[in-house]
């Protein structure tokens, strides 16, 4: 088919997950011409499949944990069972709530959205369900898999997080291959709907990319919550027979269970879709792409998780932003990907962002770090949490790296951007006035401590 008028597009987008709309979007209140092609549902991985169900399975998790421990406030609550049913009723009404909104939100802007499988034929040509969507700008945007392990097929009740999201019964017995992000979110939530969890971690550590401390003070609080975790062990092979599987371990400890999760990262879906042809550099499947999210084919973009980095939707949404905008000529500043915050949601949440004390140091040589105990913070005492705010700083510099830990402590991530995304100095924020009584207090708390005006802690 030739190109013609309705086939031409100031941006063709292949995928319509968080990177993909979000460019959509932004493109369409720009006054440019959009098609947006999706293969299954608009809002991709993260509102389907990732961090909208997992977290509303976290909000069940904590009631249940609630109405168990409200003894310890005065309540006489106690803890039944959990309803799979009921809660994945809950869980998808919430995704199809939101799914409904963004669908209406994608048609009352002018977006071509083009169902169907698309596949890069030319260097500006996606062709779908035989149309041929031609763009002055493609901007990729295929998102991530749920990977496996060689010799371990994802079949029965061996699962990852796809399959996991949609259980009808609570497993009494769950090993965890992963203590990443993924990995401990669903361990939680397993733990709380009263399943004996074990996680397996090759790396010495749970949440291996955060601060070391997070690690141990989230290793403490798991050993504290009955999780069991072995970590610097690596899987070795799996058996499964009726609803048992075996999992083996390279120490030679084999391990039963009701359900083996597959928490062991996510890979880039860029296989077959015309990429290499079109001259795109990929390196082990993921698209290479510059701080202008540019792939070395001129008017190829790549956002979200197909890009090396951080696979979290808010960076998917700012990059499919940044791009609409820099074709649209208005010159957007690139995105720091230190400065994108991070938070995972298990019990007790975790929430980051810049670097972490050993990056600091390689990064600045001379840093300081301070921490600020939450057993000091009034509402994380009401709360019945621990755990701590950490800061870096660069020696007499700006903060570097704020690090957190504690029940609900995600919460507190939007302030600790500003900080790191400003540079700004623990004099600065120590000025600032927090809210009494609240977790947020914790952070201006551990300000005024790293500015050496301490309040309630010691110097
Ligand atoms: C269990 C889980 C929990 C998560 N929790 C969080 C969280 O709490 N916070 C957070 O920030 N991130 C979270 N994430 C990560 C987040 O979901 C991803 O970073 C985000 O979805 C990436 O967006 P994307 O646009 O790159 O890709 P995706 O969201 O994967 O979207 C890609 C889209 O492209 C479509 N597509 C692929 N190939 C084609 C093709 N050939 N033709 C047409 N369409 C195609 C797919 O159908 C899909 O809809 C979680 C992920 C998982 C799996």
């Amino acid at each position: 088919m030739s190109a013609t008028a309705e086939n031409t597009f100031d941006i063709v987008i292949l995928g319509g997950g968080s990177g993909g709309y979000a460019c959509a979007l932004r493109a369409a209140e720009l006054g440019l011409s959009v098609a947006l092609v999706e293969k299954g549902k608009l809002g991709g991985t993260c509102l389907h499949m990732g961090c909208i169900p997992t977290k509303a399975l976290l909000h069940a998790a904590e009631v249940a944990d609630t109405a168990r421990e409200g003894q310890q406030f005065g309540v006489k609550t106690t803890f039944e069972s959990v309803d799979m049913n009921g809660v994945n009723a809950y869980k998808d009404g919430v995704v199809a709530r939101l799914y409904k909104g963004l669908q209406g939100l994608v048609k009352s802007k002018s977006i071509e959205y083009v169902e169907g499988e698309g596949r890069v034929v030319a260097k500006n040509v996606v062709e779908v369900a035989g149309r041929q969507l031609v763009g002055k700008n493609l901007v990729l945007a295929t998102g991530s898999y749920a990977k496996s392990l060689p010799g371990l097929d994802i079949t029965g009740r061996i699962m990852t997080s796809d399959q996991a999201l949609f259980l009808d019964f609570v497993p009494p017995r769950v090993v965890v291959l992963g203590g990443g992000v993924i990995g401990v979110e669903f361990a939680s939530v397993f733990k709380s709907f009263g399943s004996e969890v074990t996680i397996i971690e090759a790396l010495p550590r749970l949440v291996a990319a955060e601060d070391e401390a997070i690690s141990k003070q989230l290793e403490r609080s798991f050993r504290k919550r009955k999780i069991s975790f072995k970590t610097n062990v690596k899987f070795s092979g799996v058996t499964q027979s009726g609803d048992v599987v075996s999992v083996a371990l390279e120490s030679g400890e084999t391990i039963e269970t009701d359900l083996l999760l597959v928490a062991v990262g996510r890979g880039p879906v860029t296989a077959g879709l015309g990429y290499e042809e079109a001259g795109i550099t990929l390196d082990r499947g993921y698209v290479l792409a510059n701080e202008r999210c540019q792939t070395n084919v001129e008017g190829i973009y790549a956002v979200g998780d197909i890009v090396p980095g951080l696979q979290l939707a808010h960076r998917g949404f700012a990059q499919g932003i940044f791009v609409a905008e820099h074709i649209a000529g208005l010159n957007p500043p690139v995105i720091d990907e230190m400065g994108i915050p991070r938070v995972t949601y298990c019990d007790p949440e975790i929430a980051s962002i810049g670097y972490t004390e050993a990056q600091a140091k390689e990064k600045f040589g001379e840093i300081e770090t301070y921490d600020y105990g939450l057993g000091g913070n009034g509402k994380s005492q009401i709360l019945a949490t621990s755990g701590f705010v950490k800061l870096v700083r660069q020696k007499d510099g700006p903060v570097v790296g704020v690090h957190m830990i504690g029940a609900r402590m995600g919460e507190q991530v939007g302030e600790a951007q500003l900080i790191y995304n400003w540079e700004a100095l623990p004099s600065d924020v120590a000025q600032l006035i927090h809210a009494h009584p609240t977790q947020n207090e914790a952070l201006g708390e551990a300000h005024l401590a790293l500015a050496g005006k301490p309040l309630h802690a010691h110097a």
